[in-house]
């Protein structure tokens, strides 16, 4: 044979492989069959169930996130998915000691008079603080001592705490730390300050009894439960009520800090009351909820492609009932809404196909952790982990991929150009990032898995996040339709190519 027209058999071998996808492998009749059953009435149906009372905000740890986990389980075990967790089951268990906030407790200002006497100033929940979701029980009465970002870090020569003797105190502090820069390899050098559940530990080290977190006023069960700490997220009135008469600002102080690095930790002389009321569930244990649509081919089916998102939610905090519609119902269902279409639809993929329903993401990305020293899959044989956390409520969609994978976003553009015709943005990774990891995706990036993410850009309705506002309204089913339409073609495409371009 000639070497052109070798070359000529070679380029139309490319040609072929890369068009062999909805019409050959898949027959497009039963492919547009099952892409069309994903519907955006179902859709609706399954948020208003997983956000029901029933399921609590689905608290990792508690038995209404095991009800959830119960539910989402018996959905795919319904369609045909497969059991892919321990022993044959759809969990996959970690310990998680949680707590349950029994009751809204109190937040109080103590306004002493001219006469001698004391006005307490009573704050409401939700709107000027929000209770502590792994605090301590009890009640702390104090006065209010302001340690700016609440940091003890020598070898950085700072420390919020120097000079101050807070025992017995409340202390009131910032998220985040006096350096910013998270694409700095400085920042490496801050990022174990910046955690929550340092900051919680923190103060009860140096002893005080009471924090105020000045961290958005939300629900966030992701601080260290610590017996003798009692904790509350407060919000702008009472932050105001403090620096009253005081000559000083919140905001003014931390820029000042940002610039200078030198912490400006004062007594406010202001008393106030914290009480919480919790019980503390040290057996606690949860679960990872995973199942699996096993590849055909006899070697490719060895390869696995991961979609998963977090299934818990932030809870019920004394009443203040957080469903979680949004955050993350919405990639949840979408994970189904694609697994029952793969699944029902009989069409035979390659490669195996893996839904993982994450667990305890809200109180520190402990499922995902978890999965990722203990995967089902081993990690080489992992095409990509795509993660999907908060994807209902937009008009667009937006993939995004680890520069290590950037390649893959061809199988979803092509899917939307071909079926879907939504505007869609594509990008890959940013570069470094050396932040406090929010998200499970960039738990598996920093374990070395190609990661992805999934999103619906261009919110049309407002967003509750870590509020009771959050439930199955919040979420727009349509786009949520396409979401999952978008998985379904891609995920045919890419479990089938011949060879992954990535
Ligand atoms: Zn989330």
């Amino acid at each position: 044979m000639r070497k052109g027209s070798k070359r000529f058999i070679t380029l139309l071998a490319a040609i072929a492989c890369s068009v062999l996808t909805y019409a050959q492998d898949a027959d497009e009749q039963l492919l547009l069959k099952h892409f069309h059953s994903i519907s955006s009435e179902e859709i609706a149906g399954w948020m208003a169930e997983i956000c029901s009372p029933e399921f609590n905000g689905r608290l990792a740890g508690t038995p209404e996130y095991l009800a959830a986990a119960d539910w989402v389980a018996g959905k795919m075990s319904e369609w045909g998915v497969k059991p892919a967790g321990n022993k044959g089951t759809y969990y996959q268990w970690f310990d998680h000691p949680y707590t349950v906030v029994n009751d809204q407790g109190a937040l109080q200002l103590h306004l002493p008079q001219k006469d001698g006497k004391t006005v307490m100033k009573s704050y409401s929940a939700p709107s000027d603080y929000y209770p502590g979701m792994n605090s301590g029980s009890g009640e702390a009465t104090a006065e209010v001592v302001w340690v700016g970002y609440g940091v003890t870090a020598p070898e950085l020569n700072y420390d919020d705490y120097k000079g101050l003797d807070v025992r017995g105190k409340i202390v009131l502090m910032n998220r985040d730390v006096p350096y910013k820069d998270v694409r700095n390899p400085e920042y490496a050098k801050w990022v174990r300050y910046c955690y929550h559940q340092y900051k919680s530990e923190n103060a009860a080290e140096h002893g005080a009894a009471g924090m105020l977190y000045i961290d958005g006023n939300s629900a966030n069960p992701n601080i260290s439960y610590l017996e003798n700490l009692v904790v509350c997220g407060i919000g702008p009135e009472p932050l105001a009520d403090i620096f009253a008469g005081l000559g000083k600002e919140n905001k003014t102080l931390l820029e000042q800090i940002d610039k200078t690095f030198k912490p400006a930790s004062f007594s406010t002389g202001k008393t106030m009351t914290v009480r919480a009321n919790t019980t503390r569930h040290p057996e606690g244990r949860t679960c990872n909820v995973i199942g699996m649509i096993e590849g055909s081919d006899p070697v490719l089916k060895d390869e696995v492609i991961i979609i998963g998102g977090h299934l818990d939610a932030v809870g019920n905090a004394g009443g203040l009932l957080v469903a979680g519609g949004y955050d993350n119902a919405s990639g949840i269902i979408d994970i189904m809404a694609a697994a029952k279409a793969l699944s029902e639809s009989g069409i035979k993929l390659k490669r195996t196909l893996l839904f993982l329903m994450i667990g305890a993401e809200e109180t520190g990305l402990r499922g995902s952790k978890f999965y990722t020293k203990n995967p089902i899959f081993p990690k080489e044989k992992t095409v990509t982990y795509i993660n999907l956390d908060m994807v209902g409520n937009g008009t667009g969609l937006a993939v995004s991929a680890s520069a290590t994978c950037s390649g893959l976003t061809d199988y979803f553009t092509r899917a939307n150009d071909k079926y879907i015709h939504r505007p869609m943005r594509v990008s890959t990774s940013a570069g470094s990032f050396y932040g406090r990891p929010r998200s499970d995706g960039l738990v598996f990036l920093a374990d070395g898995f190609r990661t992805m993410s999934i999103s619906a850009p261009d919110g049309v309705k407002p967003v509750y996040y870590h509020l009771p506002g959050d439930d199955e309204t919040a979420v727009t089913p349509e786009i949520m339709e396409d979401v999952a339409k978008l998985i379904y073609l891609s995920f045919i495409d890419m479990a089938n190519a011949y060879t992954l371009n990535y």
